[in-house]
């Protein structure tokens, strides 16, 4: 009666795990010593942009008129909305994205969780190693990866990203009908390159493949020679869905606004997987609040765009400060040039959650165990930049402090 590929799902272990073991820590050590830092989270710290309040604040007054009142938003989104971002995110960096082709939703994890939706249960699905969990874990429900077994599900494909390919997997040399990308990345902050992107969607092309490209961090790409989106290289449309969020961008992690791109030029078997997303939200979901997308709207304005930019160099100067600390410290550090998170080598050949432990205890900082995002991830740590500077900086001094004892 239950779905049993749900039930084989390992249940979400990490960061339950993350917070039994902080809770135990501070139990046991509760007042004594200097406070708990994390640098674990992936949720932002700072205040919204003041531009999007606004907007928000005089759209919920449109509400108290029966003249301006808005019910139930249409399907794929208010077409303000859709234009500011065909206009802003792709025509002004040479994609001709249309809005038609835009489909405004509550976030990306909702969006890269159901899109697998499209596709058959005999489809081969490709993700990277280390990953975010969402990709496999929304076909597994759906019975496309077969069973857990070993510690993996049985159909499905990893691109293991290593230090030797820079954290880039190539693609494969088997076939893969869905693969998911995700760039900047989520968890080793690795920024694909146009040619490392040519060679996806060249892949895709030749195998009658579809990426779904996740590009949730793309306002963190300072390098303008990384693309942005996945429609800056030719051939995109025919066989790339992208999605992409204003949580990072605008700091939305709460007000929940985000957007996924099904190019008309994307068919396959003469379907039309724009049409078929239309169907799919139009079957499941009612809509992205019009007081939310009057503020998504906002950081496109001159006013929004600033205080974005000025919140994306806040947690990208404490990227830099992790950085700086880590590799002062004698430890093999990346990301974080173009992504707020930063992926270290645990010293001393500790495992993560050998080097999670000993942090927390010497340190009393918090991370990530790299293991937590796939075997590729084993001796590895994730940090964010989305602490506050003053917290970044005295969890950097405390490593600095405890590298001179190692
Ligand atoms: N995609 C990636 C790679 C993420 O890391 C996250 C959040 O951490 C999301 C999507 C979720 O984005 P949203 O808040 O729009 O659901």
């Amino acid at each position: 009666m239950l779905n049993s590929y749900a039930m084989e799902a390992p249940s979400s272990y990490l960061f339950s795990e993350i917070a039994r073991k902080v809770a135990a820590f501070s139990e046991k050590h509760g007042g004594d010593g200097p406070r708990i830092i994390r640098m674990g989270i992936g949720d932002v710290t700072r205040p919204l942009p003041r531009a999007c309040v606004d907007a928000m604040k005089s759209a919920a007054d449109e509400q108290l008129s029966a003249a301006t009142l808005r019910g139930y938003p249409p399907d794929g989104g208010y077409d303000f909305l859709r234009k500011a971002i065909s206009e802003h995110e792709y025509k002004r960096r040479g994609a001709d994205i249309p809005p038609e082709d835009i489909f405004i939703s509550d976030g990306a994890k909702s969006d890269s969780a159901n899109i697998q939706e499209l596709f058959g249960n005999d489809c081969v699905v490709g993700v990277s190693d280390p990953v975010y969990p969402v990709y496999a874990d929304s076909n597994a429900w759906s019975g496309r990866l077969g069973h857990y077994a070993d510690g993996r599900w049985e159909r499905l494909v990893t691109f293991p990203c290593t230090r030797e390919n820079g954290y880039v997997a190539p693609p494969p040399d088997g076939h893969v009908d869905l693969i998911y990308l995700c760039f900047p990345n989520n968890p080793t902050g690795a920024a694909a390159s146009r040619a490392q992107l040519r060679a996806w969607v060249d892949y895709a092309n030749e195998h009658g493949s579809i990426i779904i490209y996740d590009a949730a961090y793309r306002a963190y790409i300072s390098d303008p020679d990384i693309p942005r989106s996945i429609y800056e290289i030719d051939g995109a449309k025919t066989c790339a869905i992208e999605i992409c969020s204003f949580s990072k961008t605008a700091g939305f992690t709460g007000v929940r606004c985000s957007w996924t791109v099904a190019p008309e030029e994307l068919r396959r078997g003469g379907v039309s997987l724009r049409a078929l997303w239309a169907r799919r939200q139009a079957t499941k979901f009612n809509g992205t609040p019009y007081i939310v997308q009057r503020g998504a709207e906002a950081v496109y304005s001159p006013a929004g765009q600033s205080q974005c930019a000025e919140t994306i160099s806040v947690y990208m100067r404490n990227a830099r400060r992790i950085l700086d600390a880590l590799r002062g410290a004698g430890i093999e550090a990346t990301g974080g040039v173009n992504a707020p998170y930063v992926w270290m080598r645990c010293p001393d050949n500790m495992d993560s959650w050998g080097f999670f432990d000993y942090l927390l205890k010497e340190a009393r900082v918090v991370g990530t165990p790299g293991s937590g995002f796939g075997k590729c991830g084993e001796g590895y740590f994730r940090l964010t930049a989305f602490g506050s500077p003053e917290d970044t900086d005295e969890a950097m001094h405390r490593v600095g402090a405890l590298s001179r004892k190692i």
